[in-house]
């Protein structure tokens, strides 16, 4: 790749205000670091200024990005973040995007969240035909989103960077060519940003399209939950995870159903507790409203319901939990009391439940419960499906290994939009025979501030940041340890000046004014890959010290063979 950062910088110069303390605020280690290494300023909630050492990794990640959106043939544009808020009401994006659209008073103006719609914009007033389709628009840009809660520094911003492009198609074949593009200039991107990373395929809510799919990187500064599986690479979102469920194993006699008084018995628990059972014996009720008809979801035992996958279980329509209120005038009882015996209602279990029997469950009669249900003996209304969350330890889909629930950080989106914005905003275009059709659209994001924190949460350790050495700030950190020593600040100009000649991007702590211990803390916190140390008593010997960052192994070096050894450890030619 050409270099275009490739100037070497003089620690005595560069702002780069390193604090041995973080604020109380900063709780996860990227935004610590971020802060203690002086790449970012807080300015108000969410937001941030990038200080010269920060915006150097935003311009080198911009650079990766770039290199990866032109080789698909991505158009980079420059598009305005103040909109007029008319464009945002023809979509019905002013209302769904609510309280996270920033307006400016006293204009009609909002400032813009993404932008489908001014690419829309664009399309309708100047893409005429099918010989102007394909397109793929791309930009790297300023995002304003009202965050509520902005925490986890940068990764959720109130203004930040993101990479969005669109795709404009004639039809949906077209549209699924550009996309699997952008699937790949996405793996790309991440993988030349060192990132360890799985992709999950999500269903596309608010934005309203047919297919996309989410990049990750497992991390406990996550706010989404996903399962993955080591050996095979299954990835989902646990709102949609399947795992391959083990069949029930029922007992040998099947009891007959009898009724028991249990006063003031309500959870699970307590029903357990009260009958010396385990909760494997008891089934949990619940009453949801399906499009105004009400339905009884029986779980196992303490198995909460996962509504995402019952909605899709139950296909179209509306679905809600019942409100306490309801409950008695539906089943009969209170919450704690409810079962599947003697009622009408339509039952939808847990496949967790299938064959199950001697269960206990409530008996749709306050304070009692019903032993002994034999699933396939006593239900006959009933439709089994997977609706339960997957947990650690259950056995993947693919290939049975035991799954893992992580934590984790969206890194990028792939959608395919379709016709929702070209139709709302007229982006038409004329075929071969004259005929005029809506513009399939795909929309396309990657957070730039977002990769350099996670990049800093998956490579760190208690001293500081740890750059890869594909993708750091700065290559080396050329360490003079008493700047007073003549010896020691010709050596090292003679360094700075062959590794600048030589392409190595060099960061070179050339103050005099602090002290061997103090550099040496910097160089670790701010995490340039390799170190080069240059101090009296190996000078003597005509040597200097190359350390590693990431490992702390150090090995001398004469000094004539030191930039040919650096270029071999940075693979460079
Ligand atoms: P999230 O669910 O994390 O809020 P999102 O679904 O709102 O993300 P998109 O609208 O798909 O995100 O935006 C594309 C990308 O922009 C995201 O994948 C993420 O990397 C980045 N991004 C989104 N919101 C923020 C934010 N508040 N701060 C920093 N980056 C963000
Ligand atoms: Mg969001």
């Amino acid at each position: 790749m050409k270099k275009l950062i490739s100037k070497g910088m003089r620690l005595s110069k560069i702002f780069i205000p390193t604090t041995k303390e973080a604020p109380a605020d900063a709780v996860i280690p990227s935004h610590v670091l971020m802060m203690r290494a002086g790449m970012i300023r807080p300015l108000a909630a969410g937001i941030y200024s990038f200080l010269p050492f920060g915006y150097r990794m935003i311009k080198k990640v911009c650079e990766i990005i770039r290199r990866e959106m032109d080789a698909i043939g991505g158009q980079e544009f420059h598009l305005p973040a103040l909109n007029p808020k008319e464009i945002w009401e023809k979509t019905g994006r002013v209302e769904a995007f609510g309280d996270i659209l920033f307006h400016v008073k006293n204009r009609d103006y909002v400032l813009a969240p993404t932008h489908e719609e001014i690419i829309a914009e664009i399309a309708a007033n100047h893409v005429k035909s099918y010989r102007d389709l394909p397109q793929i628009w791309y930009q790297i840009q300023t995002k304003f989103r009202n965050e509520p809660r902005p925490r986890s520094g940068v990764i959720r911003g109130r203004q930040f960077l993101m990479k969005d492009s669109y795709s404009l198609d004639r039809d949906w074949e077209g549209l699924d060519k550009s996309y699997e593009l952008h699937a790949e200039a996405y793996r790309k991107i991440f993988s030349a940003c060192k990132l360890k990373f799985f992709e999950v395929g999500a269903s596309s809510g608010a934005m309203g399209g047919t297919g996309s799919q989410e990049f990750m990187v497992e991390s406990e500064a996550g706010e989404d939950t996903c399962v993955i599986c080591d050996n095979c690479g299954y990835a989902a979102n646990v709102e949609i995870a399947k795992a391959n469920s083990t069949p029930y194993k029922r007992d040998d006699n099947s009891e007959s159903l009898k009724e028991i008084h249990t006063p003031n018995v309500k959870t699970i628990d307590e029903l357990a507790e009260f009958l010396k059972i385990p909760t494997t014996k008891c089934a949990k009720s619940r009453v949801y409203i399906h499009n105004d008809t009400p339905i009884l979801v029986l779980m196992l035992g303490n198995d909460e319901v996962n509504e995402e996958k019952l909605r899709i279980a139950l296909g179209a329509g509306k679905i809600r939990p019942a409100h306490p209120e309801e409950l008695s005038e539906i089943t009969g009882a209170d919450a704690g009391s409810i079962g599947p015996i003697e009622t009408n209602l339509q039952i939808i279990a847990d496949i967790k439940l299938k064959g199950a029997n001697n269960m206990v469950s409530g008996a749709n009669k306050n304070d009692y419960h019903i032993s002994g249900i034999d699933f396939d003996r006593d239900l006959s209304n009933i439709k089994y499906y997977d609706i339960h969350y997957v947990q650690e330890g259950d056995l993947c889909v693919n290939c049975k290994s035991p799954l893992r629930v992580v934590k984790a950080i969206e890194l990028g989106h792939i959608f395919k939009l379709g016709t929702k914005y070209s139709e709302a905003l007229g982006a038409k275009f004329l075929d071969e025979k004259g005929e005029e059709h809506p513009i399939v659209m795909g929309s396309y994001g990657i957070g730039v501030e977002r990769i350099i924190a996670c990049l800093i949460e998956q490579n760190h350790d208690e001293k500081g940041i740890i750059w890869p050495k594909e993708i750091a700030p700065f290559q080396v950190h050329l360490i003079g340890v008493n700047m007073k020593n003549d010896e020691i600040r010709s050596t090292c100009e003679k360094l700075y000046f062959e590794m600048n000649e030589s392409d190595i991007e060099v960061l070179y702590d050339d103050r005099e004014d602090v002290s061997a211990g103090y550099k040496f803390n910097d160089a670790d916190l701010i995490g340039i890959p390799l170190q080069v140390i240059v101090g009296e008593k190996n000078l003597a010997k005509n040597k200097v010290e190359i350390k590693h960052r990431a490992t702390g192994n150090k090995k001398l070096v004469e000094i004539g063979l030191l930039i040919r050894t650096l270029q071999d450890e940075l693979f460079l030619p």
